[in-house]
């Protein structure tokens, strides 16, 4: 591959079936890509956490998977080559409040040569939950103002390239009313203000489309505050399944420039890409 080619679309959130969820090998991504119109993709399954405080079956990727994810992304590498589709390797790690709880995730990233490191905060898993209930974290108020402070801290971390759908608190009932970004503007602002000062990208995350509330991954207000700071952006389809690569873009990306996204980031060797569009 040439040093810093200008893939027009790419797709940096992808899944394998090691984790438990996602279906299709991935030389099956690759295919997808291809015929999607897709020249570059990142695979970035759930990072293994420890067992005690992370749900594992059916969640993540166990420590012993790791080889075996490897060998099948670079399958997936070589494959592309023939198609016209470069393959990067990335991981989806965890951002959580107690630094602790990811020291061994922490570990793996180092050990590891990823392309790229998403952060993401899955508010609903028992971990983030158990957190808040422990830190007497009971209304959605508070519940919302610790989940962006805490993601400021996974942006503020330098442990991430860029954190994967910011906004999705909004869905998967850990709140019990309706997430208006209006009304914790503030909370949303300060986050904003931390991720613009530390150079971390957001990402685009296309798979709001179909589930939850059907909205994008940020969405448009949020989009618009983190274009006001020039925050940039990582794209992705968070596919769990092969025809899902690419998905959505080209209306989202039409959209999101018109509110004045000029421009679009993926990470290679850990260093960014940035793209035109
Ligand atoms: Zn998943
Ligand atoms: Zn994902």
């Amino acid at each position: 591959m040439p040093d810093l080619p200008n893939h027009k679309r790419f797709d940096c959130h992808m899944h394998t079936p090691l984790c438990g969820h996602a279906e299709g090998d991935t030389i099956e991504y690759v295919d997808a890509a291809s015929e999607n119109g897709i020249s570059l993709i990142t695979f970035t399954c759930h990072i293994p956490m420890r067992e005690d405080r992370f749900a594992q079956e059916g969640i993540r990727m166990r420590l012993n998977d790791m080889p075996r994810y490897r060998k099948m992304v670079e399958e997936a590498r070589v494959h592309g080559e023939s198609k016209g589709v470069e393959v990067l390797y990335g991981i989806e790690a965890e951002i959580h409040p107690d630094e602790e709880a990811m020291v061994e995730m922490e570990a793996l990233i180092q050990s590891e040569p990823f392309d790229f490191v998403l952060g993401s905060l899955h508010h609903m898993l028992p971990a983030f939950r158990d957190w808040l209930a422990a830190n007497n974290c009971t209304s959605d108020a508070e519940k919302i103002r610790e989940y962006f402070k805490c993601l400021g801290q996974g942006a503020a971390s330098g442990r991430y390239h860029s954190l994967s759908h910011p906004d999705v608190i909004r869905v998967y009932s850990t709140l019990e009313g309706q997430f208006d970004p209006v009304a914790y503007e503030p909370e949303i602002q300060a986050f904003l203000d931390v991720v613009a000062q530390s150079d971390v990208c957001l990402e685009i995350n296309t798979s709001g489309l179909i589930k939850g509330d059907f909205v994008v991954h940020p969405d448009p207000l949020i989009m618009q505050w983190a274009l006001d700071r020039k925050i940039p952006f990582t794209i992705g389809s968070d596919s769990h399944t092969p025809a899902r690569v690419g998905m959505h873009f080209e209306e989202v990306i039409e959209e999101y420039r018109e509110l004045g996204l000029k421009e679009l980031h993926y990470f290679r060797g850990g260093q960014r890409q940035t793209v035109g569009i």
